[in-house]
């Protein structure tokens, strides 16, 4: 059998313990068996980021904007106990938070809905995509203890020394504020990435504020979004059969609640951070969600959501089976191959890509399944299967 050919490398992004011992038996069995893979490899496994002083995942974000399409494993994201650990000269920033910055990126976030795993809200019957704006609001506010009675103000000083100042509140005892911000220049890429990414995946964007409370900041977000959809997205959006809806927050998830799934609902900072653990919670795990980084420019780093399941990592660095769910990973590889293929024009790719996420679907429909799947699953008497034979499992069904 020959394989199926690549003409333009993916930018392959390696990452970290449990993560990244799955990720070597993705490539073993289920790819380099059919593919002809071409990849660009960065190692973001902390020891390289460590050695390169971070450099690699500069790199790495910057091949991305040159090819377009990368595949990212999870990585860890050092704190004080990574710091002896590794024998860290520093404490590096997180790999995403890095990239995203350089890529001026949406992360996208979805649910693989399989049969045998249903979500708790009954209706939901298709994914619902969260798009979190990762910048700025309470991410980035100043906070204030205010002890007794006294004035607090908004203070502006303007770049040539004039002001402007609005009242907050005369204190007559003892109180808390906290000052946010967001800029026109994060709202629009915000914006750009969701528009660009629904016409992608061809699914109807929602959008929510609180704009009839707050009339200029949050009214600024669907001034934006609005402007942008109308001079730059509207059009297109109307030739691929898909819409954009904007509405109150407190609206939008009562209807979420109701509707059946399948389209992407963009969310403020705030918002994005609370519902995307709702949504994923509901759909069943952590596990289970794919992640995808989406740059105003049209560049897509694809990702399982979850981290590198540490925890799995030290048993089997202690010689124990593990049976740790690779299906977010795999789907992170199917995207990046088939968004690779539709630049490319490679319809074998794309069909590859399609082919390996339903054998894997299949498999799990069919029974059989890591642990933590097993334990939420509605199918009776399911297989559960070690890290490795899934994947074999996976490759038979392929
Ligand atoms: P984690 O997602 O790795 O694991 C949390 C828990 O979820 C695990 O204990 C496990 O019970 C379950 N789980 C997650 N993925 C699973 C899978 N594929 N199969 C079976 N069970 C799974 O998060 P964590 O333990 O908080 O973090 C571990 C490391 O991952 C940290 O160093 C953190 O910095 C990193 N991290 C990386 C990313 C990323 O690269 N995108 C995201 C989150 C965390």
């Amino acid at each position: 059998m020959s394989k199926i050919q690549m003409t333009t490398p993916l930018v392959e992004m390696d990452g970290d313990e449990m993560t990244r011992i799955l990720w070597q038996m993705i490539k073993e069995h289920l790819l380099t068996p059919y593919l002809d893979l071409q990849t660009e490899y960065y190692d973001l496994g902390l020891e390289h980021r460590n050695a390169t002083d971070d450099q690699v995942t500069v790199a790495a974000a910057e091949a991305t904007k040159k090819y377009k399409v990368a595949v990212k494993c999870a990585t860890i994201t050092p704190n004080a106990a990574r710091m002896d650990e590794y024998d860290l000269k520093e404490m590096w920033k997180s790999p995403n938070g890095t990239i995203r910055a350089l890529l001026d990126g949406t992360v996208f976030r979805a649910p693989i809905v399989v049969k045998g795993i249903e979500p708790c809200v009954k209706n939901w019957k298709k994914p619902i995509t969260i798009a979190r704006h990762a910048y700025g609001d309470v991410y980035k506010n100043a906070e204030m203890i205010i002890d007794g009675p006294g004035k607090v103000e908004l203070l502006y000083t303007k770049a040539d020394g004039s002001t402007e100042t609005e009242l907050i509140h005369n204190f007559t005892g003892a109180g808390i504020i906290q000052g946010m911000h967001n800029t026109d220049e994060s709202i629009a890429s915000f914006a750009r990435s969701c528009f660009a990414y629904a016409l992608d995946i061809k699914q109807d964007l929602w959008f929510a504020t609180k704009d009839t409370i707050s009339k200029k900041y949050d009214h600024t977000f669907k001034d934006i979004f609005a402007e942008i959809f109308e001079a730059e997205y509207q059009d297109k959006f109307a030739a691929a059969g898909i819409e954009y809806f904007y509405t109150l927050i407190d609206d939008a998830v009562a209807r979420v609640m109701k509707a059946e799934g399948g389209f992407i609902w963009a969310c403020k900072n705030y918002d994005g951070d609370v519902m995307s653990d709702m949504v994923s919670s509901a759909f069943g795990s952590l596990a289970m969600m794919t992640s995808v980084l989406v740059s105003p420019e049209g560049y897509f780093e694809y990702e399982a959501a979850h981290g590198t399941v540490q925890r799995h990592y030290y048993q089997h660095l202690e010689g124990k089976e593990t049976s740790t769910n690779s299906v977010a990973t795999i789907f992170a590889w199917t995207g990046a191959l088939r968004k690779r293929g539709e630049l490319d024009n490679n319809q074998e790719l794309m069909a590859f890509a399609d082919r390996l996420e339903a054998a894997t679907l299949a498999t799990i429909e069919s029974g059989k399944m890591t642990k933590d799947l097993a334990l939420i699953t509605s199918l009776e008497n399911p297989t559960i299967l070690n890290s490795e034979d899934f994947i074999l499992e996976v490759a038979k069904a392929l």
